[in-house]
C-alpha cells in the first residue's frame, strides 16, 4: 500500500491512521437494503478499541475537506453507510457531494407527517437534479391515527414524546443494518453540537457517526450552495433559517440565533437525533 492517498482535488496526502482497518465484525451474508433477517446483519460494537480508533480518525480528519470525510465513509463502510436529511442547507450541501463520490449511498427522510409542503417538495428536486431517490421512512401509524390514538396532537404537550415517536424510533428502525450515518451538524450551531466529533461513536443508535460539516460555517454552506446552485428549501427566503415540522417552527428576526425558531417558548432545542441522552 502506498503511503500517499489522493484527495478530492487530485492532490495527495500522507496515508492517514484511519486507514487501518477498524475492528468491525461483519457477521453477514446478507446485504440487502433494508436487510431481511435480523440474524444476518452486521454488527458494529463499540469495543475499546473501535473507540480509540474512532477518536484517531476524527482528529485525522479535523482538517480535512467534507469531500475527503465522505470519502473516507463511503469506502470504510461500503453500502452500509446511511444519511438522514431533513433537507436543510446543509444535508442538501451533503447531498451534492455524495451525488458526486456515491451516487447509491441510502438517504433517507424521517417523515414525521408534519413537514411543510416545501420541505416534501425538495424530494422531488433532489431526483431531478441528481437521479437520487431520497425514501421516506414514516412511523406506522399516520398523524391521524397517532393524534386519535392521544387524544390529539401530542407536540402541544409533550413535544418530547412526539419527536421520539415519530424521528427517534424511525430512525432506530431505518438504521437497522447499518454502519455508519451521516449527520449535517455544525459545531456552531449551538452548545449541544460544539462538542461533536467529526467522527464519532453514536451510543443512541449504536453506529459510527459522520460529521463532515462539523467544522464548517453557515457562510462556508450557503457559499457552496450558491455557487453550485444546489437546490434548497424556499422557506429559508421567508426566514425559516431552521426548518423542522411545522408544528414546531417559526420564521426568525435578524440578530436571533439561527434555531431559535425550533420548538420556541419552550426549553426544548433539539429532536433527539444529535443528543446523546
Ligand atoms: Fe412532533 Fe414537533 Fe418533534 Fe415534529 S418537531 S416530531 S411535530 S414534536
Amino acid at each position: 500500500m502506498s503511503s500517499l492517498a489522493k484527495t478530492s482535488n487530485g492532490g495527495e496526502r500522507p496515508r492517514l491512521l484511519h486507514e487501518s482497518a477498524l475492528p468491525i465484525v461483519d457477521s453477514v451474508a446478507d446485504r440487502s437494503f433494508p436487510p431481511t433477517s435480523l440474524a444476518t446483519l452486521p454488527i458494529i460494537e463499540p469495543t475499546p478499541e473501535l473507540l480509540s480508533e474512532l477518536a484517531k480518525v476524527s482528529a485525522s480528519l479535523e482538517t480535512a475537506s467534507p469531500q475527503d470525510i465522505l470519502q473516507w465513509a463511503v469506502e470504510r463502510f461500503g453500502d452500509r453507510f446511511t444519511m438522514a436529511t431533513a433537507f436543510g442547507p446543509e444535508g442538501m450541501t451533503i447531498i451534492h457531494i455524495l451525488s458526486e463520490i456515491a451516487p447509491k449511498t441510502p438517504i433517507f427522510n424521517l417523515d414525521t407527517g408534519y413537514q411543510f409542503p416545501e420541505t416534501l417538495a425538495l424530494r422531488e428536486r433532489i431526483k431531478e437534479r441528481y437521479g437520487i431517490e431520497v425514501e421516506y421512512k414514516r412511523h406506522p401509524l399516520s398523524v391521524e391515527e397517532y393524534e386519535r390514538l392521544n387524544g390529539g396532537p401530542v407536540y402541544r404537550n409533550e413535544p418530547n414524546r412526539c419527536c421520539a415517536d415519530r424521528k427517534l424510533s424511525v430512525l432506530k428502525e431505518a438504521a437497522r443494518g447499518m454502519l455508519a450515518w451521516a449527520s449535517a451538524i455544525r459545531r456552531d450551531q449551538s452548545p449541544d453540537r460544539a462538542v461533536a466529533p467529526i467522527v464519532g461513536w453514536d451510543k443512541k443508535f449504536q453506529l459510527v457517526k459522520v460529521s463532515p460539516l462539523a467544522n464548517w460555517t453557515k457562510k462556508q454552506v450557503w457559499g457552496m450552495i450558491t455557487s453550485l446552485d444546489i437546490p434548497y428549501n424556499p422557506l429559508h427566503d421567508a426566514g425559516y433559517m431552521s426548518i423542522g415540522c411545522w408544528p414546531c417552527t417559526r420564521s426568525v428576526s435578524l440578530g436571533e440565533d439561527e434555531r431559535a425558531g425550533r420548538w420556541s417558548g419552550t426549553n426544548k432545542t433539539e429532536c433527539g437525533l444529535h443528543t446523546q441522552d
